[in-house]
């Protein structure tokens, strides 16, 4: 996947309708690539934004007067619903190896980038309901 450098991040305009698929992908892309992501807005730091951003592992800067409780408390009740002792492994893994959940692409695990069985990333493909691990570094893996 080619790396963009971008010096600021604007996306799409007001619609109530879907984007299509490319600029979906160029924002993912956009994301992915920037250094951090500013959510300065004090209504909004837990914007589907600044979801977007965790989701491929770049860091927000929100404001911090806009609801961290209501952050740390919504992951704090979604962490209540996992198994403890996922939670204890992902914990080891973020504090060891972080990002502690990666996704696979092509055949590559991103965590390690070791190339991985073609029947297994088909098996993980075809089960996304299940919790799957990389044989190789043990990150939490799915298949983009
Ligand atoms: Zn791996």
């Amino acid at each position: 996947m080619p790396r963009l450098n971008p010096e600021a991040l604007t996306f799409g305009t007001f619609t109530s309708s879907y984007p299509p698929v490319e600029q979906v992908v160029q924002s993912a892309q956009a994301l992915e690539a920037a250094t951090v992501v500013a959510v300065p807005s004090p209504y909004e730091s837990l914007s589907l934004l600044a979801l977007e951003a965790f989701s491929v592992g770049t860091p927000v800067l929100a404001n911090a007067r806009s609801g961290k409780k209501q952050i740390r408390s919504r992951i704090d009740n979604i962490r209540e619903l996992v198994s403890p002792r996922l939670i204890r492994h992902y914990d080891r893994l973020s504090k060891a190896r972080p990002p502690a959940l990666v996704p696979v692409e092509g055949d590559t695990c991103q965590g390690c980038f070791m190339k991985l069985p073609s029947q297994f990333v088909q098996q993980v493909r075809q089960d996304p309901e299940h919790i799957h691990t990389c044989p190789n570094c043990s990150r939490y893996i799915y298949v983009v």
